[in-house]
Parts: C-alpha cells; sequence; structure tokens
C-alpha cells in the first residue's frame, strides 16, 4: 500500500475527546472515527487490526471444531420474555417497535437466539455435540460509555455455544475452550489472566473470566509479588500469608457452563439413546473482539506511539522513502516482501522525515525501513524494531532475510 494513495489522516494534536492512553492513540493515528460517544467506526487501519484479531479468533475457533455462523442483530423481544432476561437486561437493552407495531431489542448477547434455532433442528443424541460461533455487532445502551472502544453502546463480540449430551461432555468442550482462549489471548501478545468468576445474569454454575491490567480498568484483582498469583478476595494470599496488592483489570473473555437452563425454557431436547426426551447440555464462550484493540495499546505503546505485535499490526513493516532517488528500490523492496506475504505501507508522500517517522510511530507497525541517502551511496537499509528499540543497518538481501525469518516465511 502506498501512503499517498492511503485514507490515513493522522492527527498531530492529542484528540480531546480521549479519556485514556490507548483511546487517544487509536484516534491519533486514524484507526478509529468517533460518531458519537460510546459509537465508533473502524477506519481502514483499525480495520485490518480487527481484521486480524478476529482471524486469530476464527482460527483458534475453528481448529476446536466450531462452526461459524452470523445471527441477527434485530431480535423479537418475545425471545426475551421466555427466559426473563428481557427484565434482567431492561436497562441495557436497545428497545423499539417496528411499523406493525411489533416489539424488537438490538441483541445485547445470543443465548436466546441460539437455543430457538439449534431446537429448531434437534431431534437426537446422534446430532451432538457440536459447537457455534459469531462475530457480530452487539448493543449494550451503557449508561456512561467511555475510554472508547472498552466500554461502548456497540461493540464487536466472538460469542461461541457448545451443545452436548451431559454434563462430561460439557466438561471436555469447556476445556477445550480454555486452551484455545489461551492460545488466542498470548497470539494476540495480552498479559492475561485467569480468574473463577461469578456467572450473574448468564447462568448456570461454573464460569471463568480472562482479565488484563489497566489502571483504567473496572473490575479489581488482587496480586501476590511473592508467587506472582492472583487472587479475587483481597485476604492475604492463601499460598504466602503475605498482603495482596490491588490490580485493575478489563474482562477481555468471560466462559461459562451453562447446564440445561437455557435448553429446558427454549424447548431444546433430544432423546437420548434409551428414547427419553432430554435437554441439550450448552456451554457459552464470549471475548470482547473490539476490546481487544485497546487492552493490546494499553500495554504495548511508548511516548511515540503503539507498538503492535507482530500478526496484529495493520501492516507488518512500514517502509520510509527518505531520498528522491531511493522510490524505486523502495517499490521493488516493498514487491518482494509483499510476494513472500509480508504487508508493507510505502511513505512515499513529499515529506520531511520527520512527519513521516511521526506517522509511522503512531500507526505502530513493528517494523520500520528507510531507504534513504545510505541506501543510493552504500546500498545499506536501516531497519527499526519498534519493541526492541534495536536499530540495524542491512544490506537489501539481508534485510529481507531478517523480516523472513522474524515472520517465519
Ligand atoms: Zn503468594
Amino acid at each position: 500500500m502506498l501512503f499517498s494513495e492511503s485514507f490515513i489522516f493522522t492527527a498531530r494534536e492529542d484528540p480531546k475527546t480521549a479519556d485514556c492512553t490507548s483511546h487517544k492513540l487509536l484516534l491519533k493515528g486514524c484507526f478509529l472515527y468517533m460518531v458519537s460517544s460510546g459509537i465508533y467506526s473502524y477506519l481502514p487501519l483499525g480495520h485490518r487490526v480487527l481484521e486480524n484479531v478476529s482471524n486469530i479468533i476464527r482460527k483458534h475457533m475453528n481448529a476446536c471444531g466450531a462452526q461459524e455462523i452470523l445471527m441477527s442483530a434485530l431480535q423479537p423481544i418475545e425471545m426475551w420474555q421466555k427466559t426473563g432476561r428481557d427484565k434482567d437486561l431492561e436497562e441495557v437493552m436497545f428497545k423499539f417497535k417496528d411499523r406493525k407495531n411489533r416489539d424488537l431489542c438490538l441483541g445485547p448477547t445470543h443465548e436466546e437466539e441460539i437455543t430457538e434455532i439449534v431446537a429448531k433442528f434437534l431431534t437426537s443424541y446422534k446430532q451432538l455435540p457440536f459447537t457455534l460461533y459469531q462475530i457480530q455487532a452487539k448493543f449494550r445502551d451503557e449508561p456512561r460509555p467511555r475510554f472508547g472502544l472498552m466500554r461502548s453502546a456497540e461493540f464487536i463480540m466472538k460469542d461461541a455455544y457448545s451443545f452436548d449430551i451431559d454434563e462430561e461432555g460439557l466438561a471436555l468442550n469447556y476445556e477445550k475452550m480454555l486452551g484455545a482462549y489461551k492460545k488466542i489471548f498470548t497470539e494476540c501478545g495480552l498479559e492475561f489472566v485467569e480468574v473463577k468468576a461469578d456467572s450473574g445474569v448468564m447462568g448456570g454454575d461454573v464460569s471463568h473470566e480472562f482479565m488484563v491490567a489497566a489502571a483504567i480498568g473496572e473490575d479489581e484483582l488482587f496480586y501476590c509479588d511473592k508467587c506472582k498469583q492472583y487472587f479475587k478476595e483481597s485476604g492475604k494470599c492463601c499460598n504466602c500469608k503475605l498482603d495482596l496488592k490491588e490490580v485493575k483489570t478489563v474482562e477481555i473473555g468471560h466462559v461459562f457452563k451453562l447446564g440445561a437452563k437455557y435448553s429446558k425454557v427454549g424447548g431444546a431436547m433430544f432423546l437420548d439413546n434409551k428414547g427419553k426426551s432430554q435437554p441439550v447440555i450448552m456451554g457459552c464462550y464470549g471475548i470482547g473482539v473490539s476490546r481487544i484493540l485497546p487492552a493490546i495499546v494499553q500495554t504495548n505503546h511508548d511516548d511515540k506511539g503503539i507498538i503492535w505485535p507482530k500478526g496484529i499490526s495493520p501492516f507488518d513493516v512500514s517502509i520510509l522513502i527518505l531520498s528522491d532517488g531511493a522510490k524505486e528500490n523502495a517499490i521493488e523492496i516493498s514487491g518482494t516482501l509483499e510476494d513472500l506475504g509480508i504487508s508493507t505501507l510505502v511513505d512515499d508522500r513529499p515529506l520531511s522525515a520527520g512527519v513521516k517517522f511521526n506517522d509511522a510511530y503512531l500507526i505502530g507497525n513493528p517494523f520500520v525501513v528507510v531507504v534513504g541517502k545510505n541506501f543510493i551511496n552504500s546500498g545499506k537499509l536501516d531497519i527499526e524494531v519498534r519493541k526492541t528499540k534495536e536499530k540495524l543497518c542491512f544490506t537489501k538481501d539481508e534485510a529481507i532475510d531478517f523480516l523472513k525469518k522474524e515472520y517465519g516465511k
């Protein structure tokens, strides 16, 4: 991608609407557009990051045998009245009438709808088990939207639902999902903590939350400096008997064993191998996909801008052309890298080196390659590794080999 042809317009000044570092950097780097309080559009850079995160999630969900679907965002309110959750979620639900005076809402979550779908098709134990998931916008009427994508009215979630014959099957699926979640968050470059949690309005009796430490978090955990473990309770550390330190955290994932709560009400029944009617046993598994962006930025930035982890960044490499005579060479290097599956953003604008470096840091690609006078005079390229701040000097072939190795190509 040539910068001169892109829709990337970074800001020089800190945006006045930003109430935390991650939000400031996402707005400043032209990742997001604030439509209104709690409502955001993803611009090309933000969309590329969102797709990278979504594809990591898809890879690990598919590896668990989960099948992707896409449910409706518009839901009839009757669906919610059956489980009584129209009352539980009343305050956060966006409700309205259509022209036929039918009561509708924008789905804040999808347990009711998935149960209805499965009830329609499920007849026999022979069809089980299966897991379905979607990546979709959800809507909650937040009393106080803040911190950008961290707490917004419209947000993107991955929600998966497992269906099993019995509790043993659910336990297996639940463990499989916990394993997939650890891989997903690790690949996203997040330092996460897994804790046992309350099930809240979801119901069921077992649930785990995945949290990341962040100063803007609205939940808290308690940390033991000695054994490096987190606890839900501020009781001294049960291993070391030392005082615990309070840490603010943000929830990025939550998984629940729902059991038969929704299937009993929604009539998702099957005949077991003895011909007896049984409610299907469910689990549900959420990830706050859009929230992962600020969660990554909160812990992956410096005073110059975002430092996206490899595989998450909008492009793999920024290439800065810092000399008039170097454009052809830069385009050639970009072509070689693109052919290898390494994406590049080539800054070909007729602007000063200062502006180009500034933008490269705001955009946050992990490697910044400089093609300037040094290349014309001595055939050497400079590569800056944003994470380690290393500055390397290579010939063109060495640089390509280095990047190939970094990206496992
Ligand atoms: Zn301890």
